[in-house]
């Protein structure tokens, strides 16, 4: 573990924050919590906390003994100082006197010990550091400390490997309890640089930032040091077939086999965006003989078990060419796991004095011999900290396995971190908007039509990956909504099956296909050549048909529904002259659409077109719109609006009759107009 600290940061920090009116204790502090949270081996996803004794002062003036300490909510890597809250030790310090103090009691004391009303809640750990006599106060959850300290000998290990430099502190679940034991601790220890907290993790403290932090990085380093000495092969390969399928057709059956029906009826599920991860060292630990033992065994740190749930689900390998067979093997997987969560929820709420509300009962992490680790989230986001948090648990349990025999928490204690209020709430209670944990693929992404709808998509919650020729314009108009860019081809068959292993493999499956890529040619139909026409029947005809062959098979493999949207011209309905290359296939496409909820709605897919006209596009660029107009007599606004409703058409029009489309979970073989009503080209 290497020391970062330098003088020259520490003085940069100061004298950065000094003019804003932050005094150089909580500088500092801000500095070395940025030190720490950048180091994965120390701390991900809000798993440790910083804090600092200090005075400030009231709006009278008058001196305040204060700490501010983590805020919940708070990235440790990216703090800033409203990241740490600064409470009034002298209403917190008393409460150590108490024998007990309920959660809410706790973080009502700590709201109301607060300097700032708005502050956030401060870290649930945040009495441990206020009982602490130590000005700067550090904890994290470092991998080496929790691979030396999850054995069955993890105290005699850690007496060991830390001696006097650490008092060890017994397995307690986070909260008042462990604050008072980690103090008492402490006081028996006065010359300890800091506490291990057996099974959870490891605080220092020092008189400085810098005192606290090298203490930390050198206790980290005893723990490291320790485990050099395993250096026994770990894990014994299991037999495996001679290939494993594709993640980007593994990746669909999980998802699907996760996804939590809601109302069947309309379709609904609670879906999941999944994350695949694969190393060297993680095929090592999946592909191990004994992997049913030790990664049965529990969380490395129980702050995890919030988001990656106590055990990972285990599904055998995938053979290729036998992926039928997998995907029934996986459904089984994913009952029993479910079955079991429930058995095990049951269990543990029948002694608790206030009933829980069970949580769901898919998996959070997928472990899948010959393939790697799948993670499954709300989002691609929260998929990503469960996969790094399953990366983590992989790492430490490797260590603890080469040093001894990975152990963790027992279950009843595991339960009680998973339903600890405190904890729950850290996960946040927002509404979901209605397009959350659904992935939506837009081909013609980089056009007007494609961003426009993929904005909208990612407006209602979606993950967009936005598809088109021109993959690198796909990829700029992706991020400025968040979403994903590639380039795909849609009249090359390869290129689209590409684009959907790609979007599978990186999100997990997919959703919602708009099939909006298209080009207009024209040609008086008695003397266009055959070249042209055919030419237009690749891009707006064939290549609609391959964008929704691959859609179905992924959606197949599912088995959660699934939206087919096209973009069928005006032309396809009211064609214009000299427009047959453009129209023609446009129609077929329209028909298509048809087809496919024809043929795919007993399997929940529905599949509906859109017909536009008249939109500002790559088809109707600013020269066009100029000849046309010049050529009726008209001003170019007029031309534009030149429909029943006398109202020009928008991209972003198109893209809302999309995503309208997709939310009418009843609506199937449909085809919408977004023209300002065009009487020619209405459908009946
Ligand atoms: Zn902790």
């Amino acid at each position: 573990m290497d020391n970062l600290w330098s003088d020259d940061d520490a003085r940069a920090a100061v004298a950065h924050y000094g003019p804003r009116g932050i005094g150089e204790d909580l500088a500092l502090r801000v500095y070395t919590t940025r030190l720490l949270g950048g180091e994965p081996l120390l701390v991900q996803h809000g798993g440790g906390n910083t804090s600092v004794k200090t005075e400030l002062t009231d709006l009278t003036g008058t001196p305040v003994e204060a700490m501010c300490v983590k805020g919940s909510g708070w990235d440790m890597a990216l703090i800033e100082p409203p990241g740490l809250p600064a409470m009034r030790l002298e209403s917190v310090r008393p409460l150590l006197a108490l024998d007990a103090l309920s959660d809410e009691d706790m973080v009502n004391a700590q709201r109301a010990s607060l300097l700032d009303s708005t502050s956030p809640n401060p870290s649930v750990e945040a009495l441990l550091h206020a009982f602490l006599p130590h000005k700067f106060v550090d904890h994290t959850h470092a991998a080496a400390v929790l691979a030396v300290t999850d054995q069955p000998d993890g105290e005699e290990i850690c007496a060991e490997v830390f001696g006097d430099r650490a008092a060890l502190v017994p397995y307690i679940m986070p909260g008042f309890a462990l604050a008072k034991k980690a103090q008492e601790v402490s006081a028996a220890n006065p010359d300890a640089e800091g506490l291990i907290l057996l099974k959870h993790g490891i605080f220092s403290f020092g008189e400085t930032a810098r005192e606290a932090y090298e203490r930390m990085i050198g206790l980290v380093a005893l723990a490291e040091e320790r485990l050099k000495e395993g250096n026994k092969p770990v894990f014994v390969p299991a037999k495996l077939p001679e290939s494993v399928a594709p993640a980007s057709a593994v990746a669909p059956i999980l998802r699907g086999c996760a996804a939590i029906p809601l109302a069947p009826s309309d379709g609904r599920y609670t879906r999941w965006i999944v994350a695949h991860r694969t190393s060297p060292a993680i095929l090592d630990y999946v592909n191990g003989k004994d992997l049913m033992r030790y990664g049965q065994v529990g969380v490395v740190t129980p702050d995890h078990s919030i988001r990656t749930k106590g055990l990972p689900l285990i599904v055998p390998p995938p053979e290729s060419g036998l992926i039928d067979a997998f995907k029934t093997a996986a459904q089984e997987a994913f009952e029993g796991f479910a079955k079991s969560y429930a058995a095990y929820f049951d269990r543990h709420n029948a002694r608790q004095e206030m009933p829980r509300k069970r949580l769901d009962t898919a998996p959070r992490v997928v472990l899948v011999p010959g393939m790697g680790l799948f993670a499954l989230g709300k989002s691609a986001k929260d998929a990503a900290v469960v996969a790094d948090l399953a990366e983590t648990t992989i790492s430490v349990i490797t260590d603890a396995e080469a040093i001894g025999r990975f152990e963790t928490i027992d279950e009843a204690d595991l339960f009680e971190i998973e339903y600890w209020s405190l904890e729950q709430a850290k996960l946040g209670k927002a509404a979901e908007k209605p397009l959350a944990r659904h992935i939506v693929l837009v081909t013609g992404g980089a056009g007007a039509i494609g961003q426009a709808t993929g904005r909208a998509f990612a407006a209602e919650g979606a993950e967009v990956v936005l598809a088109d020729l021109n993959g690198d314009a796909a990829k700029e108009a992706a991020s400025g909504f968040g979403g994903l860019g590639i380039a795909c081809d849609v009249t090359d068959r390869d290129s689209v099956q590409e684009a959907f292993d790609d979007v599978c493999k990186g999100l997990g499956g997919v959703d919602i296909v708009v099939s909006n890529a298209g080009a207009a040619w024209q040609g008086r139909i008695g003397t266009v050549s055959d070249a042209i026409l055919r030419e237009s029947f690749e891009l707006n005809f064939f290549a609609h048909q391959t964008v929704a062959q691959c859609a179905v098979r992924v959606m197949e493999a599912q088995d959660t529904g699934g939206v087919l949207l096209f973009n069928a011209s005006k032309q396809a309905v009211n064609p214009g002259r000299d427009f047959g290359p453009y129209g023609l296939p446009k129609a077929a496409t329209m028909l298509l659409a048809k087809q496919y909820a024809l043929d795919y709605g007993g399997q929940g897919i529905r599949s509906n077109a859109v017909n536009a006209d008249r939109i500002r596009s790559g088809l109707l660029t600013d020269n066009m719109i100029k000849e046309r107009a010049k050529a009726r007599g008209l001003s170019e606004d007029d031309y534009m609006g030149g429909n029943l409703l006398g109202r020009e058409v928008t991209a972003d029009d198109v893209a809302q009759a999309f995503v309208s489309l997709s939310l009418a979970r009843k609506t199937t073989g449909a085809t919408l107009t977004v023209d300002g009503g065009n009487i020619a080209a209405a459908l009946r």
